[in-house]
């Protein structure tokens, strides 16, 4: 095989091995982590803590409604007691009993949306925890084939560095550096020529280095890849 056919296998091969290596590090991430189910769990997380939230509210709210119960019932109890006769002191008990009952009509405004917010949460709770348990166990089950793709993978992986090494091998070493100068610098090294036009970058060559690619290393000199005459 002419070296310039060598280095183009070489480069499906090596091109190849990346391709694997990509597809291996994906399941491996694939395995390791699962952002759906990541970000799903953060959901029910940020649900539940508002789910504490809103019911630690309510609970102080129910509180502060029980004390201002009292206070209405004291002062009320008073004001009927017929102890207090001073009319500035009953207008001041007047005007403070009103307040207390806007104040009163506000905390059961606020418990009754705190109520049906809760009511809402629960519901998505309740319905974010099914969600996560069942992308958990989709995971779960999925483990087994990942693992066998990630083998096969792997597998696959090990026979085409045998293959590409022992290509590597057959190579001299100036070409073999003018190639991995090339995929290092470019991250291209070879390039096909069809019709006499280099394919990497679609400039017409001259004839002459049509012709001497055949036989020895020839580079386009529009793109300063190996060129490789195919078939
Ligand atoms: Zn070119």
């Amino acid at each position: 095989m002419a070296v310039a056919a060598q280095l183009f296998r070489l480069e499906q091969l090596d091109a190849d091995i990346e391709q694997h290596e990509a597809a291996l590090a994906d399941l491996q991430r694939r395995q390791q982590t699962n952002p759906e189910l990541q970000s799903a769990e953060e959901k029910l997380r940020r649900l539940r803590a508002e789910e504490a939230t809103v019911s630690a509210e309510q609970r102080s709210l129910e509180s502060d409604l029980g004390d201002l119960a009292a206070r209405i019932k004291r002062d009320n109890a008073r004001m009927y007691s017929g102890q207090i006769v001073d009319a500035r002191e009953l207008a001041s008990l007047e005007r403070e009993l009103a307040h207390y009952r806007t104040q009163n009509d506000g905390l059961e405004e606020r418990i009754l949306e705190l109520m049906e917010r809760l009511e809402t949460l629960q519901v998505e709770v309740q319905s974010q925890d099914h969600t996560v348990a069942e992308l958990r166990e989709s995971w779960e089950s999925s483990r087994p084939d990942v693992e066998r793709r990630r083998q096969r993978l792997g597998s696959e992986v090990v026979a085409l560095r045998g293959e590409r090494d022992a290509l590597a091998g057959t190579l001299d070493p100036r070409s073999l550096s003018m190639y991995d100068r090339l995929r290092a610098s470019s991250g291209h090294a070879v390039s096909s020529v069809s019709n006499g036009v280099c394919q990497w970058c679609r400039v017409t060559l001259p004839p002459k280095d049509v012709q001497h690619a055949r036989s020895t290393l020839v580079t386009c000199n529009n793109c300063a890849r190996i060129l490789y005459i195919g078939v």
